[in-house]
């Protein structure tokens, strides 16, 4: 059997599947139980048992997986939960109702004393739902412990799900939902893991079964024959040999392309000391603070930056300011309630109800530059007009930022280049928002994929009138949305005359592949084939007719 879906990276990987379990829902009318005092003696076994499945699992993780899952143990060993729960299944209200009624006043609680306890009200929430799953019989939620290699299949995951995912075990991700530019699907490419998303038909997937995963195809083949696990190796094989080339980017010709990484974490800032990019183009800070309940510190941000800064040495790093909002909500800052999030106040513009996000983060830049001798750049996300761009330019160069930037993401700056890049030193065109705004389109409806295509000649004209902007100007025009990981999209964006490119670190040895064999010339023209196409196919199959058969070949391109 074989299920499409939208690739994400160019890897390949065969293993067995680990489901992932939604939320478990709690309907309102569960009856009673009928002998309360039983009902309590199986609700304590079951709080024992969740409380000594996340102790041991913390005992067996490291990083991130460890502090989250120690800090969920904790919760549900406490006490309080427990006795206040079998309170409620003595007073007839059913187990899992009275763990969810119980837990919920707790989290409100948590939540109204802000701060650290604030914090914690994230972990009580996961330990609730594991309590009631197992009460209703249900699988856990959230991605299992695993204990073998193991390829996650889930109707969707949160964007802190996949920043928790076991690296040494998860081969790879085969996702129901999103698309192909959501947060889920980007922070698996940051993390090297071959993933399709909006495979709806994954649904029918269960635990064990055995799947080859084709990123640069989009497929998932069930019960895979010989052949197709041979050439899942071959492909592995290619890519990996790709690794060894850790030269600068540039083309054949000797035209220099700087090619960085985009990254959400100092983990994956550590990560990248030993890898071939030559700096980061995107540190996506928001992701720092997805379970943050409360505004971060001047200090603990400037604990962060300090430790990503210092992994990379001398090399570039762009750190992006609070993209929050939308399909990023913070907690702390974004009000939940706006009818459309995307359009509202998001990202730069909270500038306007919370200046002092920008101030304080601006201000633990600056200090963790000191305390490392770096020098970073710093962008804004989602600037829409001329004095947005001057007076964050502006307040990041009155906090002591030496290199300032905007991203190009909305049609209205992309279209205005010439204007906002005079106010700044660099830009960087996120094609992910911009195909977002330009098409109309939401970036997480998967059925809308189509007109997110990275190849809609809309989108494209955009890009190159940016480009053209910053070669009359002569400031850097750098590329961070996905589209900057496609080898095919690289050799076109250089063409167009984009400075640099940043993408999922994965992606990096694909693309300097690609264009080490292409002059710049060649670019030149993929660029123009493109370009002078009137629909997303025609455009992609135009640029793909001019890249050479061995790079094709070896990055599946077909
Ligand atoms: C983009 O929009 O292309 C981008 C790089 O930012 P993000 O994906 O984080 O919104
Ligand atoms: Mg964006």
């Amino acid at each position: 059997m074989l299920i499409h879906g939208v690739g994400v990276g160019r890897n390949a990987v065969v293993g067995p599947v680990a489901r992932a379990h939604p939320v478990p829902v709690v309907l309102a009318n569960v009856p009673a139980p009928l002998d309360p005092e039983s009902a309590v003696s199986a609700l304590t076994e079951v709080i024992g048992e969740v409380s000594a499945s996340l102790r041991a699992r913390a005992d067996a993780a490291s990083g991130t997986l460890k502090e989250v899952l120690s800090a969920t143990a904790m919760m549900a060993a406490d006490p309080a939960l427990a006795k206040g729960a079998a309170a409620k299944v003595r007073s007839g209200v059913a187990p899992a109702r009275a763990v969810w009624d119980t837990a919920e006043s707790f989290i409100d609680m948590f939540k109204a004393a802000g701060g650290y306890m604030a914090d914690r009200a994230t972990d009580l929430a996961s330990v609730r739902d594991r309590i009631v799953a197992r009460l209703l019989g249900l699988p856990e939620p959230g991605v299992p412990a695993l204990d073998r290699a193991s390829v996650i299949v889930a109707e969707d995951l949160s964007p802190a799900d996949t920043a928790v995912l076991d690296l040494d075990l998860v081969l790879g991700l085969v996702i129901e939902r999103g698309g192909p530019t959501s947060h889920t699907a980007i922070i698996a490419g940051q993390l090297g893991l071959p993933c399709i998303v909006r495979a709806t038909a994954a649904s029918d997937l269960h635990d064990r079964d055995v799947v080859a995963v084709d990123a640069a195809r989009g497929t998932v083949t069930v019960g895979p024959d010989e052949e197709t696990i041979t050439a899942v190796s071959m492909r592995r094989q290619a890519l990996e040999s790709l690794n060894s080339d850790s030269g600068p980017g540039g083309t054949s010709d000797g035209h220099g392309v700087q090619l960085l990484a985009n990254i959400g974490t100092a983990e994956d800032a550590d990560r990248l000391s030993s890898s071939a990019a030559e700096g980061v183009g995107l540190f996506r800070t928001e992701v720092l603070f997805l379970d943050s309940t409360t505004a971060p510190t001047l200090e603990e941000q400037a604990g962060t930056y300090a430790r990503a800064l210092d992994a990379l040495g001398d090399r570039k790093v762009v750190f992006r300011t609070l993209d929050a909002g939308a399909d990023k909500p913070l907690a702390f800052v974004n009000q939940l309630d706006e009818e459309n999030p995307a359009l509202g106040i998001r990202a730069y513009r909270l500038v306007r109800t919370v200046p002092e996000l920008l101030e304080v983060q601006l201000a633990a830049i600056a200090a963790a530059t000191e305390r490392t001798g770096g020098s970073p750049w710093v962008m804004a996300p989602m600037i829409a007009t001329v004095e947005e761009a001057r007076d964050f330019a502006a307040a990041a160069r009155a906090a002591g930022i030496g290199r300032v930037g905007v991203m190009v993401e909305i049609p209205a700056v992309a279209l205005r280049a010439r204007d906002v890049l005079a106010e700044v030193d660099f830009v960087s065109i996120g094609t992910n928002d911009l195909a977002q705004y330009t098409m109309a389109a939401d970036r997480l409806r998967g059925e809308l994929a189509d007109l997110l295509n990275i190849w809609q000649p809309a989108v494209l004209d955009l890009v190159a009138s940016t480009a053209d902007a910053g070669a009359e100007l002569d400031k850097p025009v750098g590329v961070c949305g996905e589209s900057a990981g496609d080898p095919v999209m690289a050799l076109a964006l250089v063409g167009m005359g984009v400075t640099s490119l940043s993408m999922s670190p994965a992606s990096l040895p694909g693309v300097r592949y690609a264009l080490r064999r292409h002059t710049q010339e060649r670019c030149r023209e993929i660029a123009l084939a493109a370009l002078s196409a009137r629909t997303a196919s025609e455009a992609r199959a135009a640029a793909l007719a001019l890249v050479d058969r061995e790079v094709r070949d070896t990055l599946a391109l077909d």
